[in-house]
């Protein structure tokens, strides 16, 4: 007993020292961590070292409600080399520097809706990429009619900053040409509910119709390329037409909404006297999908994995997971990830697999 109680005795010593000595040298130390992470994280590209193939990179799995865990809606498509944004909400962007995605390599943006959520990130997005990236033409934001408006209304609230950049860095950094962005619409036949936005070098993107009554027009994506399939629900209620466009994708990255949790907010609300915001929670519950729905979507579809995101309410600690995923797992035999900041889903080209992994 005595020598454990000496070796304890011993061991306190030994770890208050240790953090006296932290103390006293905290500027050195701190200088020394400092320089590792700068250089394991400055210049970080992970889009090259990603096998050929599709992969899916969460740069916000959040809502319009604060989640300091969760940014804005945001979803990175990695099709080869090429980098692709669906949706850019708050805080999305300041995410693709701890995940090594290369802002300045951004090739477009495609939004589902104009819901404030998805676009509140879209400025500092198109500063990153053109200051990282050096451009000389804008960023290129592909969206339903109506993206137009939201494109000249961010150019013209950034105009003065556009110029402090110009005048400060000089136009070889800044290109004037590169600044901002320019709108790609495009409009979906109502008969046909869907459209291909573009096709290129193995890749095609297809935008969908989806439902998110009364907010019009919504859309979701699918991605195709070198035999690997993804689609992005944006923010719907259960829609026939997602299952029809998604049936035999690879992977489905899909809204989800846990009612239950947000009608409990809502009454504490209500019975705070809080009416105002009572009403809204109560609102939201018509115009988005259950996590339940979204794994019944998921096998109806016949997709081989289940990705949700644009996660509602704030889920901040893992343990609320399995109270929010209740009853998934018996609607969808396939892995169902509730998604966080920063995890990637790797489909390489070609193949059957899905890798799961981390960015951040
Ligand atoms: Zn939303
Ligand atoms: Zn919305």
């Amino acid at each position: 007993m005595r020598i454990i109680r000496n070796l304890f005795i011993a061991l306190i010593v030994l770890a208050g020292a240790a953090a006296a000595v932290g103390y006293v040298f905290r500027v050195e130390i701190g200088a020394a961590v400092f320089q590792r992470v700068v250089s394991q994280v400055v210049g970080r590209n992970v889009t090259a070292t990603l096998p050929d193939g599709l992969h899916v990179a969460l740069c916000g799995s959040g809502s319009p409600m604060p989640d300091a865990t969760r940014m804005g809606p945001c979803t990175a498509v990695i099709a080869g080399k090429r980098l692709f944004v669906v949706d850019v909400g708050s805080g999305a962007a300041r995410n693709f520097g701890p995940m090594g995605l290369p802002t300045g390599a951004v090739e477009a943006v495609l939004l589902t809706h104009f819901h404030s959520d998805h676009i509140d990130g879209l400025g500092e997005m198109m500063m990153l990429r053109w200051a990282g990236g050096g451009n000389a033409a804008p960023l290129p934001v592909y969206g339903p009619s109506g993206v137009e408006a939201v494109i000249a209304g961010f150019n013209a609230a950034y105009v003065a900053d556009d110029g402090y950049r110009v005048a400060h860095h000089g136009a070889d950094i800044n290109p004037p040409s590169g600044a901002g962005g320019e709108a790609r619409p495009f409009s979906i036949d109502p008969a046909v509910q869907s459209v291909v936005v573009f096709e290129n070098d193995g890749l095609k993107v297809t935008a969908f119709t989806v439902d998110h009554a009364p907010i019009e027009p919504a859309v979701g994506y699918r991605f195709d390329y070198k035999g690997r399939s993804v689609v992005i629900s944006g923010d719907t209620k259960p829609s026939e037409n997602l299952v029809r466009v998604a049936t035999g994708a690879d992977l489905l990255v899909h809204e989800a909404l846990n009612r239950e949790m947000v009608e409990t907010i809502g009454a504490a609300l209500a019975q705070s006297g809080n009416k105002r915001a009572a009403k809204i929670f109560n609102d939201i519950l018509n115009y988005h999908t259950s996590p339940v729905e979204a794994a019944q979507i998921a096998k109806r579809a016949g997709v081989k994995a289940l990705v949700l995101t644009h996660i509602v309410p704030a889920v901040p600690v893992a343990y609320l997971n399995a109270l929010f995923l209740k009853g998934t797992g018996a609607a969808f035999d396939g892995p169902i990830t509730m998604g966080e900041d920063g995890m990637i889903f790797s489909l390489p080209a070609n193949s059957a697999e899905i890798n799961n992994g981390r960015l951040k």
